[in-house]
Protein backbone atom coordinates (compact mmCIF):
# COMPACT_ATOMS: atom_id res chain seq x y z
CA UNK A 1 0.00 0.00 0.00
CA UNK A 2 1.26 3.91 -0.87
CA UNK A 3 2.36 4.95 2.27
CA UNK A 4 1.88 8.66 0.62
CA UNK A 5 -1.65 8.39 0.06
CA UNK A 6 -2.55 7.11 3.74
CA UNK A 7 -0.81 10.10 4.69
CA UNK A 8 -3.02 12.63 3.06
CA UNK A 9 -6.17 11.14 3.53
CA UNK A 10 -8.77 13.36 4.82
CA UNK A 11 -10.93 11.72 7.46
CA UNK A 12 -14.27 12.37 8.67
CA UNK A 13 -16.46 11.15 11.37
CA UNK A 14 -19.14 12.46 13.17
CA UNK A 15 -20.92 11.16 16.87
CA UNK A 16 -24.83 9.07 16.15
CA UNK A 17 -26.80 12.64 16.44
CA UNK A 18 -24.77 14.75 14.38
CA UNK A 19 -23.90 16.96 17.29
CA UNK A 20 -19.90 16.50 17.35
CA UNK A 21 -18.07 16.52 13.83
CA UNK A 22 -14.81 15.55 13.52
CA UNK A 23 -12.13 15.39 10.94
CA UNK A 24 -8.62 14.14 11.17
CA UNK A 25 -6.08 15.71 8.35
CA UNK A 26 -3.99 12.26 7.95
CA UNK A 27 -4.46 8.50 7.49
CA UNK A 28 -4.95 5.89 10.17
CA UNK A 29 -1.73 5.02 11.64
CA UNK A 30 -2.82 2.16 13.21
CA UNK A 31 -6.19 -0.02 13.32
CA UNK A 32 -6.40 -1.96 16.72
CA UNK A 33 -9.51 -4.22 18.28
CA UNK A 34 -9.58 -3.90 22.04
CA UNK A 35 -11.01 -6.36 24.17
CA UNK A 36 -10.34 -5.28 27.50
CA UNK A 37 -13.24 -5.06 29.63
CA UNK A 38 -13.30 -0.97 29.96
CA UNK A 39 -13.79 -0.97 26.36
CA UNK A 40 -16.31 -3.84 25.91
CA UNK A 41 -18.49 -1.31 28.46
CA UNK A 42 -17.73 1.38 27.41
CA UNK A 43 -18.75 0.39 23.60
CA UNK A 44 -21.76 -2.09 24.41
CA UNK A 45 -19.65 -4.48 22.61
CA UNK A 46 -17.50 -7.64 21.86
CA UNK A 47 -14.70 -5.90 21.10
CA UNK A 48 -13.79 -1.48 20.36
CA UNK A 49 -12.48 -0.71 17.52
CA UNK A 50 -9.41 2.29 17.35
CA UNK A 51 -7.79 4.11 14.37
CA UNK A 52 -4.77 5.71 15.43
CA UNK A 53 -4.10 9.35 14.53
CA UNK A 54 -1.99 12.29 14.77
CA UNK A 55 -3.01 14.11 17.20
CA UNK A 56 -1.58 17.43 15.42
CA UNK A 57 -4.29 16.58 12.02
CA UNK A 58 -7.35 15.94 14.41
CA UNK A 59 -9.93 18.93 14.66
CA UNK A 60 -12.77 19.13 16.40
CA UNK A 61 -15.34 20.77 13.65
CA UNK A 62 -18.74 21.50 16.07
CA UNK A 63 -19.90 20.30 19.43
CA UNK A 64 -17.06 20.88 21.10
CA UNK A 65 -19.85 22.24 24.45
CA UNK A 66 -20.93 18.91 24.45
CA UNK A 67 -18.12 16.50 24.18
CA UNK A 68 -18.12 15.12 27.74
CA UNK A 69 -14.67 13.03 29.22
CA UNK A 70 -14.67 10.29 31.55
CA UNK A 71 -11.41 8.96 33.13
CA UNK A 72 -11.35 5.29 32.52
CA UNK A 73 -8.24 4.42 33.90
CA UNK A 74 -5.28 6.07 35.76
CA UNK A 75 -3.76 6.42 31.68
CA UNK A 76 -6.60 6.76 29.61
CA UNK A 77 -9.10 9.56 29.25
CA UNK A 78 -12.27 8.64 27.05
CA UNK A 79 -14.33 11.81 25.05
CA UNK A 80 -17.70 10.75 23.90
CA UNK A 81 -20.91 12.81 22.98
CA UNK A 82 -22.89 13.80 26.07
CA UNK A 83 -26.52 14.20 23.56
CA UNK A 84 -26.12 10.75 22.32
CA UNK A 85 -23.23 9.10 24.23
CA UNK A 86 -21.59 8.05 21.15
CA UNK A 87 -17.81 6.88 22.53
CA UNK A 88 -15.59 9.13 19.77
CA UNK A 89 -11.45 9.63 20.80
CA UNK A 90 -9.53 7.45 23.78
CA UNK A 91 -6.70 9.23 25.14
CA UNK A 92 -3.44 8.14 26.65
CA UNK A 93 -2.87 10.63 29.33
CA UNK A 94 0.74 10.04 29.00
CA UNK A 95 0.69 9.82 25.38
CA UNK A 96 -0.57 12.70 23.61
CA UNK A 97 1.40 12.26 20.21
CA UNK A 98 -1.64 10.24 18.89
CA UNK A 99 -5.53 9.67 19.65
CA UNK A 100 -7.04 7.02 18.94
CA UNK A 101 -10.81 7.34 17.39
CA UNK A 102 -13.49 5.10 17.46
CA UNK A 103 -13.46 3.68 14.06
CA UNK A 104 -17.04 3.35 13.86
CA UNK A 105 -17.59 7.07 14.16
CA UNK A 106 -15.31 7.72 11.14
CA UNK A 107 -17.32 7.80 7.55
CA UNK A 108 -16.81 5.88 4.40
CA UNK A 109 -14.30 3.30 3.86
CA UNK A 110 -10.90 5.17 4.95
CA UNK A 111 -7.77 2.68 3.87
CA UNK A 112 -6.04 1.47 6.93
CA UNK A 113 -3.19 -0.79 8.01
CA UNK A 114 -4.43 -4.75 8.76
CA UNK A 115 -6.04 -4.72 12.76
CA UNK A 116 -4.54 -6.29 15.09
CA UNK A 117 -6.49 -7.51 18.58
CA UNK A 118 -4.94 -6.20 22.06
CA UNK A 119 -6.03 -7.54 25.49
CA UNK A 120 -7.28 -10.85 24.19
CA UNK A 121 -6.95 -11.93 27.96
CA UNK A 122 -9.64 -9.73 29.03
CA UNK A 123 -11.70 -10.98 25.64
CA UNK A 124 -15.51 -11.72 26.15
CA UNK A 125 -15.74 -15.53 26.81
CA UNK A 126 -19.06 -15.34 24.36
CA UNK A 127 -17.06 -14.01 21.20
CA UNK A 128 -14.60 -15.92 19.23
CA UNK A 129 -11.62 -13.71 17.45
CA UNK A 130 -11.90 -15.57 13.82
CA UNK A 131 -9.41 -13.60 11.90
CA UNK A 132 -5.67 -14.03 11.54
CA UNK A 133 -4.79 -10.69 12.75
CA UNK A 134 -2.02 -10.65 15.55
CA UNK A 135 -3.13 -11.04 19.14
CA UNK A 136 -1.43 -9.38 22.18
CA UNK A 137 -1.72 -9.74 25.58
CA UNK A 138 -1.78 -6.25 26.38
CA UNK A 139 -1.61 -2.73 24.28
CA UNK A 140 0.89 -3.86 20.92
CA UNK A 141 4.21 -3.06 20.66
ZN1 LIG B 1 -24.11 12.92 19.58
ZN1 LIG C 1 -9.56 -1.23 25.80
Amino acid sequence: MNSMKLEHEMLKGRCECGTVKFEVESGIQALSHCHCSMCRRLHGAAFATFATVDSCAFRILSGELQLARYRSSADVVRTFCSECGSTLIADAVEDESVRYVSMGALEGDPPHPPAVHEFVTSKAHWYEIRDDGPQYEKSSP
